[in-house]
């Protein structure tokens, strides 16, 4: 197999052999099918598996449904109340952890940096918690007076079967407020994508298209973008000076009322294909509106994905506000960036994050210069890293099919075609509406592919293949720093951002130039090269 350009000689095949023979049979047998080892032309004629169960014992860097629904979709809704239905352990974990920045609306509303949770203890698990949990959104109504108000119910409350749906029903007559209420309980599906689907499913059938509020002029939703570091309001200045204007965000700095009336807007842009594809597919069928893939991380594809707008719109004016937002904004960006870039050019990195973020990223390092030389996804389905268009062809297990699937018909009063049929069959064929490629045609051959990374691929990876750098998460974050690779969270940031649009790009690389520029990491010794470590090997099935 090709070596990788800047990584030591590697025979990559060779290399995960290596790491499966390290494994009990079965694991390895398993594992293998989620190891790609780049090497067609054509990456259509690859394919790798995905959503799978992570297989016991191995260390993974997924999180649960609950983690899904309330942390990733719900949560960074800032005027809503969203209520944790379990012990406190859940409630904590999921409090603001991914700093999703929130700014309130005209009603100064923003419960953001609360964390609200029935803090159920041994006698609500024996005798139930729904009494407990009607007080608990009463409470909150009554001293906040929030827009909406949501529940989520972790593995406990599963278990004990309390039922969270019947409450949220009572509660809101009672109260006059909406309450959703959302069967999120951790253990359902293999990760946290099940979360996310759960998520869409309520938010489509409860919030979207319950107030009709048209939307003048160039109307856009952005659908899976959470506002880490404020990566929402750089978007936000971007798309404003195009004369775009942002109906409703799902959900970073979201607001409950605009999701509500998010149905009359022209567009659906996708940025987080695998959090938020199942809310884009089913407006599209019941309200009309099309959905194009879009990523706003990197220079050229934030300018990628404004032409894409402009291709929808097809407005000789808009499209000459674009190219002039395009030209200024690059040239900006460009000065500051060319000193980062002589830093930073031909320095390697590993991806392990998100459902999209792994993908979107790789952009944004190639714009500095640098090559992306492993990455994969930690809770991403078959359609993320192949493509939208093998999503039907998907073969659905027990996990998946717990999740339910919407039965979506066109509204018969608000579905509305945004283009006609004709112009709708040629902007797909143009991949501008209704298509994702995926991450494997952007792996070029001689790289990478690893799904669900367990911590002992990791650090086999990371021996051999020797990165500059490693975007991941908290997880595995101080794994891959013992071994003097720096690593960046592109969950939360660690601390920073935004790094999207073109400000962000210049944020970005300020960042990865002074840590895989610091001095430091040629000067710590890890603990485990000074002294000699305890080993064992793995039983043996
Ligand atoms: S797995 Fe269950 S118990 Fe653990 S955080 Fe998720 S909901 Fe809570």
């Amino acid at each position: 197999m090709s070596d990788l350009k800047s990584c030591p000689s590697v025979d990559l095949e060779e290399f995960v052999d290596n790491i499966l023979k390290k494994y009990p049979a079965k694991v390895a047998k398993k594992r293998k099918d989620h190891i790609l080892v780049r090497k067609e032309e054509d990456p259509a004629r690859e394919s790798i598996q995905a959503n799978n169960r992570t297989v016991p014992g191995i260390i993974t860097q997924r999180g649960c449904c609950y983690a899904g629904c309330k942390g990733v979709v719900l949560g960074p809704v800032g005027d809503m109340v969203h209520i944790t239905h379990g012990p406190i352990g859940c409630g904590f974990y999921a409090w603001l952890t991914r700093r999703n920045l929130f700014k309130p609306g005209e009603d100064g509303k923003n419960y953001s940096t609360y964390c609200f949770s029935t803090d159920m203890q041994e006698q609500d698990i024996i005798f139930g918690g729904e009494k407990k949990l009607k007080q608990a959104i009463k409470e909150a109504w009554e001293t906040f007076k929030p827009n909406a108000i949501s529940v989520h119910a972790t593995c406990p409350v599963g278990l004990i079967g309390d039922d969270v749906q019947a409450v949220a029903r009572e509660a809101e007559a009672e109260l006059g407020v909406k309450v959703l209420a959302f069967n999120c309980e951790g253990y359902k599906g293999v990760s946290q994508s099940a979360g996310h689907h759960i998520a869409n499913n309520k938010l489509f059938n409860e919030t979207v298209g319950t107030k009709d509020e048209a939307i003048p002029g160039y109307s856009v939703n952005i659908l899976g973008e959470y506002n880490i570091g404020g990566d929402a309001w750089e978007i936000e200045r971007i798309l404003e000076k195009c004369g775009i204007k942002i109906a409703a965000t799902f959900s970073g700095d979201g607001k409950y009322d605009s999701m509500t009336s998010s149905h009359m807007a022209s567009l659906n842009l996708i940025m987080c294909y695998r959090s938020i594809n199942y809310l884009a597919e089913m407006m599209e069928t019941k309200y009309g509106i099309p959905w194009a893939k879009v990523n706003f991380i990197g220079v050229k594809a934030m300018s990628k994905s404004l032409r894409k707008i402009a291709r929808f719109f097809e407005d000789p004016e808009l499209t000459r506000r674009i190219e002039e937002v395009i030209k200024e904004e690059e040239e900006s960006v460009e000065q500051k960036l060319a000193p980062y870039r002589e830093r930073l050019q031909g320095k390697t990195a590993m991806l392990f994050v998100g459902g999209s973020r792994a993908h979107h990223y790789q952009d944004l390092l190639r714009d500095l210069g640098m090559e992306p030389v492993a990455a994969g996804y930690e809770f991403a389905h078959r359609d993320d890293y192949e493509g939208s268009h093998i999503a039907g062809k998907i073969k659905v297990d027990a996990d998946s099919r717990n999740i339910e699937e919407l039965k979506v018909e066109p509204d018969p009063e608000k579905y509305s075609p945004r283009v006609s049929p004709e112009k709708k069959k040629e902007l797909e064929q143009e991949s501008v509406l209704g298509h994702y490629h995926g991450m494997i045609p952007d792996m070029p051959p001689g790289t990478l592919v690893v799904d669900d990374i367990s911590h002992l691929e990791l650090e086999e990876l990371i021996k051999t293949l020797k990165p500059d750098i490693i975007l991941s998460g908290i997880k595995d974050k101080y794994v891959i720093e013992k071994f003097n690779v720096p690593s960046k969270q592109i969950h939360n940031y660690d601390y920073s951002g935004p790094f999207a649009g073109y400000k962000g790009a210049v944020n970005f690389a300020r960042d990865i130039d002074m840590m895989i520029n610091n001095p430091a990491w040629k000067l710590a010794v890890p603990p485990f090269e000074k002294k000699p470590l305890l080993s064992a090997d793995l039983g043996t099935d």
